[in-house]
């Protein structure tokens, strides 16, 4: 199907699964030749990871571990405004090689955040790999070793992504029609 709606909005294929698997292959092979010798711990951004995490460990060669955290967001001061916490982490990550999984880097400052707060737990080395980026939406500095795709500002949904909780078991990446 080339054209689907979900909620109150219409979308269009954009990227089919074959060609999000062969990236994630691309991705996957990167990382075989990177911590050769390693044994890095992935660690997935639930809930929009977990297709891009299943498929990246099907072609993982080396050893490696995964867990997966959540990032709960509450109101702090006003100066403060939303703040996220990692939540759900019980592995020590203490002298551990770092893989964060995540599905989308958009403004940089989820992932910013998740930096800071897995460097306090005096890790050897963390890295990002991100099924997508979207460069142009940066707003902090946020080193995304590595992306499967780099795409223009335009939202997006399936393959693990959602629009307001629905989407996420589409296969396909869709675009949203304006
Ligand atoms: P950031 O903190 O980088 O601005 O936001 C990252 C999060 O925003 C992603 O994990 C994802 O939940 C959400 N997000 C950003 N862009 C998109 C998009 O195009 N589609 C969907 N479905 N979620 C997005």
């Amino acid at each position: 199907m080339s054209t689907i709606k979900i909620h109150d909005k219409q979308f269009k294929l954009s990227i089919p699964q074959e060609d999000i698997e062969k990236e994630i292959i691309r991705v996957s092979e990167a990382i075989n030749r990177d911590y050769k010798g390693k044994r890095p711990i992935l660690l997935g951004v639930l809930n929009g990871c977990f297709m891009f995490a299943s498929k990246l460990m099907q072609h993982l060669t080396i050893e490696c571990e995964i867990s997966f955290v959540k990032l709960s967001s509450y109101q702090g001061t006003a100066t403060t405004g939303v703040i996220k916490e990692v939540i759900g982490l019980s592995e020590s990550l203490t002298g551990r090689d770092v893989i964060i999984v995540e599905d989308i880097v958009d403004t940089g400052l989820t992932m910013q955040r998740m930096m800071e707060s897995l460097g306090t737990r005096e890790p050897a080395s963390i890295e990002i790999a991100s099924l997508f980026l979207k460069p142009e939406r940066l707003q902090v500095p946020v080193n995304v070793k590595y992306s499967a795709f780099t795409i223009p500002d335009r939202f997006i949904v399936g393959y693990g992504l959602d629009y307001d909780g629905l989407g996420r078991n589409l296969p396909n990446i869709y675009d949203v029609v304006e």
